[in-house]
């Protein structure tokens, strides 16, 4: 339902919140945040509101200078804790408990229509799934492309989706990268003028970090890293400023 993501060199897990909080209006079941804390990949969700969601991260000590965050609303498993994104995928075969590592992670809005099928491929090739989501066969499938570089493993991913979607993207050994995709669902980026960077499915979210706006379009993929970004289009063109500027939004 709402998506939230940043790129700093400061604690954002307060900021990506605040965020949710703007986008509650919309309705929400569960919502969720994760961050690479610097040593790996940390997560908090809940079924209650975003307000508690700030408590729990404030008790866990959840901190982070990259992140993303979500507030769900269900489209395929009900509205319960291990279906709250964000989704981690663990590697296949690993072990999903709650001392598991998280190698990928995800936020999702939108349907996936072929998750059945993905997910018989992936569970075939050994990945277990801790969740009744479409959205789960996304994080295993950039996972099982990853080589090395989150982009292209995004990329390679989006090319096997049918449905819509906006997803935000972290990985373990990438902490200061953050990957966007958006194809039947909005996303957008936030400039800052100290090098910030923020992903959402809309502006409003952003009021009070970015004014600073680019509308991403139909297949865009974004890489945001600390201090600067680039987009490629839905043919895996890089595309020049000018295609896609920025706007000031009030
Ligand atoms: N289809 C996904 C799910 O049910 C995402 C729903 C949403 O857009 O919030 O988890």
């Amino acid at each position: 339902c709402g998506i939230v993501g940043a790129v700093s060199s400061r604690n954002i897990v307060g900021l990506l919140i605040q965020g949710l909080q703007r986008l509650e209006y919309r309705g929400y079941d569960s919502c969720g945040v994760a961050v690479h804390t610097g040593r790996g990949l940390a997560r908090v969700r809940g079924i209650a509101r975003v307000a508690d969601l700030a408590r729990q991260a404030q008790a866990e000590n959840l901190h982070g200078c990259t992140g993303i965050a979500h507030t769900r609303w269900a489209t395929h498993g009900a509205p319960a804790i291990d279906n709250a994104h964000p989704h981690f995928s663990m590697g296949p075969l690993a072990q999903t408990g709650d001392d598991a590592q998280g190698r990928v992670t995800l936020v999702h809005n939108g349907i996936i229509e072929n998750h059945e099928e993905l997910r018989a491929r992936l569970q075939a090739r050994g990945y277990r799934f801790a969740s009744q989501t479409d959205t789960e066969v996304i994080v295993h499938l950039i996972d099982s492309l990853y080589e090395g570089d989150l982009f292209e493993a995004v990329q390679a991913a989006c090319a096997h989706l049918r449905g819509s979607y906006s997803i935000a993207v972290l990985h373990r050994d990438e902490p200061h990268r953050l990957i966007g995709a958006r194809a039947g669902s909005p996303l957008v980026l936030g400039l800052t003028a100290h090098g910030e960077t923020w992903l959402a499915s809309d502006a409003l979210a952003l009021a009070g970090v970015s004014d600073q706006i680019i509308y991403l379009e139909e297949g865009d993929i974004a890489d945001v890293q600390p201090g600067k970004y680039w987009i490629a289009d839905a043919r895996g063109r890089r595309l020049d400023a000018a295609s896609r500027p920025v706007q000031t939004v009030p």
